[in-house]
């Protein structure tokens, strides 16, 4: 299997050739085509298995294919446990989506809040969000998430057990009914067994 059976679209596929990655790793090969067709994951991936480019490809693919972001707008959410990670996985994003024409964001706490709530003015294509500055801009309006398209949970483990689990009810609980969720975790403990059965509408598994 290669990227390019896999249909992604040319310059997703050229962004791949410019940096050297010959073929899909197992978890992209699972992820990529269910995340194209719209499907909820429940992916048990940890760092390292290029479960990144797993869950940007097929959402850069679609985001560029479909609609357009609106003032205030967020089309797809990533939701990450630390600044570290939004920060990596922004990063992913921005390099993964080099040649296609689309907004990136990060926003995490400790920082001031001002540069991204003038970010957010315009809407963008892709959030990367700790959960607790999220519901920071979201409760002073600076974003929409009413024409959300896809939730992606990042480290979920990590994030219930940094005592996330409040604030991660109170986005959901903002978010439209119909959108694809993907959530990614190292560990499957019953509180994110709970998370997902929740959250998640027939999901595939997918292991790394
Ligand atoms: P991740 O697990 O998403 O943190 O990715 C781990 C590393 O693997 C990152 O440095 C990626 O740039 C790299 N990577 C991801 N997918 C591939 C691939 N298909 N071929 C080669 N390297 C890759």
């Amino acid at each position: 299997m290669t990227f390019r059976s896999l249909k992604l679209i040319d310059p997703l596929l050229r962004t791949l050739d410019e940096l050297g990655y010959d073929e899909p790793t197992p978890v992209q090969k699972q992820a990529i085509p269910a995340v194209l067709a719209g499907r909820d994951l429940m992916a048990a991936a940890q760092t390292g298995t290029g479960k990144t480019a797993g869950f940007a490809l097929p959402l850069l693919h679609r985001l560029t294919l479909e609609g357009a972001v609106e003032p205030l707008g967020v089309r797809c959410l990533v939701l990450a446990p630390t600044r570290e990670l939004a920060e990596q996985v922004f990063n992913s994003f921005r390099k993964y989506g080099a040649h296609v024409p689309l907004r990136y964001g990060v926003a995490y706490g400790g920082v001031p809040i001002e540069p991204q709530v003038n970010k957010l003015r315009k809407g963008l294509d892709v959030l990367v969000a700790t959960p607790g500055r999220l519901l920071d801009l979201q409760r002073q309006g600076a974003l929409s998430l009413a024409r959300l398209q896809t939730l992606v949970l990042d480290e979920a483990d990590r994030m219930l057990d940094l005592g996330f689990a409040a604030d991660l009810d109170a986005v959901f609980a903002a978010l439209p009914a119909e959108r694809q969720t993907l959530l990614f975790s190292a560990t499957f403990p019953d509180a994110i067994r709970a998370l997902a059965g929740r959250l998640l509408r027939d999901p595939l598994s997918v292991q790394a």
